[in-house]
């Protein structure tokens, strides 16, 4: 009796031409969607029929390429505004991305390289970026880095070499409950949140963290800082880490690094440098003093899909010495086998198996070279200060804190109306302004007050997209005012 044929199947198509036909299409779909981005409106929400389509049973059987592809355009890529990769974003920190970074996310995916280390042409890309990054923030040779997925995790690798070198005793096999002293460090009130994390999940705890406040311009008191510092000590704690940031997410404010690092130095204590977006004002003519002292940080964190308008997600960590990073991370199983003799891109941060994030980055230096991302970072500076100008010259918006670089926080104004009235009112806005097809802005509390918040990392952005804001804004205002009058 003859054998029951074998079939073995693969996930390959069975006509590799009709699928370079359906990527051609997608390539021209997805190109076109980025570039008619300016006429679609800021933000589009689902609606149920919409959301219907994706509430459908998991297929079991094959429904095809074609038709999967169909029901993305149909569902997702048309149903999408352009949020923040069009002109008029201004939410959060959310950067913008590139047509060109997305063919390059193409590249990267169809090569499909998980980078363990070793003699291949892609660990190279992602070293030469490094090498580039180390130049461009003053990092010396004897530096190491990795990319990672974005700015929080970056952060937390900082954090983590800061605390196993400082600790004085090894805290990979003891603990940090072996601490003979509590370990403490200092941030500013305006610090982001994810360092609240990394100090929760190293089992630092949030009762050694401690967030120094801020002068009127959002800057860490450095004064405070010290006195701090000294208080601890004396109280028989140990200091170990000074977090500074380089443009906060509340108003785009820089600390004084230079001073920061001066009491570090002093102090024998670690700086670590959060430049999640602001760390690349080191490249714009106008705005590079803000980061002044960078370049002596022992560690730094900074986002490529922030200010560098590159494809989420990507960032970067730089530690100054390789040795203190090495030392935190390295491990080699048996399992790695003969590459377990070597430094691998594991034995610096977490993940081992990682995509190949470093092209995207490459590729858009190689395209337009750093002095063009740095004429974009100063663009968007003095786009601020244009919005700046005309929040200035309305009576009827006000400026609630002072303008560093590339973020204007700023409310509606109504005399008479008690300051609760204003903040709900304030608050309304961001959203009556995405219904209205205007631009997405978003909102946040400064000293207790609603602003609304203007963020520009945005390369897409025009002057004239400002003074549509500034007007959309008076309006929107008008009109809830009128409607909580009539309450
Ligand atoms: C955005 C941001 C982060 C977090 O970075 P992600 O890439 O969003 O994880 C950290 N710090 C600051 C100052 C930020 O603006």
């Amino acid at each position: 009796m003859a054998e029951k044929k074998r079939v073995e199947e693969s996930l390959d198509p069975e006509n590799w031409d009709e699928l370079k036909a359906l990527g051609h299409r997608m390539v021209d779909d997805m190109v076109d969607h980025v570039a008619s981005v300016r006429q679609r409106p800021p933000a589009m929400f689902v609606n149920e029929q919409t959301a219907a389509a994706f509430m459908k049973p998991l297929p079991v059987e094959p429904e095809g390429l074609d038709a999967a592809y169909g029901d993305f355009k149909a569902g997702v890529l048309d149903t999408h505004g352009g949020l923040n990769t069009h002109p008029r974003f201004w939410g959060w920190v959310v950067g913008t991305g590139t047509a060109q970074g997305a063919l390059a996310e193409m590249l990267a995916a169809g090569i499909n390289f998980n980078m363990p280390g070793g003699p291949f042409a892609p660990v190279l890309v992602e070293t030469q970026v490094l090498e580039w990054f180390k130049g461009v923030f003053g990092f010396p040779r004897g530096a190491s880095g990795l990319l990672v997925g974005g700015g929080s995790e970056a952060n937390l690798l900082g954090i983590a070499v800061a605390r196993n070198t400082k600790a004085g005793f090894d805290v990979r096999k003891l603990g940090q409950s072996a601490a003979p002293r509590r370990m403490v460090l200092y941030g500013s009130t305006e610090t982001h949140v994810c360092i609240d994390k990394a100090v929760q999940l190293l089992g630092l705890g949030e009762d050694s963290y401690r967030k120094i406040p801020v002068d009127d311009d959002y800057r860490m008191r450095v004064d405070l800082l010290e006195a701090e510092i000294a208080k601890d000590k004396a109280a028989g704690l140990q200091p170990f880490l000074v977090i500074g940031t380089a443009g906060t997410t509340n108003t785009g404010s820089f600390d004084d690094l230079d001073a920061i690092a001066d009491v570090c130095e002093r102090e024998g204590l670690w700086l670590h440098v959060d430049g999640a977006f602001g760390a690349w004002a080191k490249i714009a003519a106008g705005a590079a003093p803000l980061v002044k002292g960078i370049d002596r940080a022992d560690s730094l964190a900074f986002d490529l899909h922030k200010w560098m308008y590159m494809p989420f997600d990507v960032a970067c960590t730089l530690i100054r010495r390789e040795e203190d990073h090495f030392r935190t991370f390295a491990e080699h199983p048996d399992y790695f086998g003969a590459a377990s003799t070597m430094k691998m891109r594991t034995d610096y941060g977490l993940q081992v198996s990682r995509y190949f994030r470093s092209l995207k980055v490459w590729m858009g230096l190689k395209e337009h070279g750093l002095a063009k991302f740095g004429r974009l970072v100063q663009q968007n500076c003095d786009q601020a200060r244009y919005f700046e100008g005309l929040v200035k010259a309305s009576p009827e918006l006000e400026l609630l804190a002072p303008v560093a670089s590339n973020v204007v926080c700023f409310r509606f104004r109504a005399p008479g109306l008690p300051e609760a009235a204003l903040n709900e009112l304030n608050a309304g806005l961001p959203r009556m302004l995405m219904g209205m097809g205007v631009a997405v802005i978003s909102d946040t509390k400064l000293r207790g007050r609603t602003a609304l918040r203007v963020c520009v990392v945005n390369h897409r952005s025009r002057r004239e997209d400002f003074d549509l804001l500034a007007g959309k804004v008076r309006e929107a205002g008008a009109m809830m005012l009128q409607r909580m009058g009539s309450r």
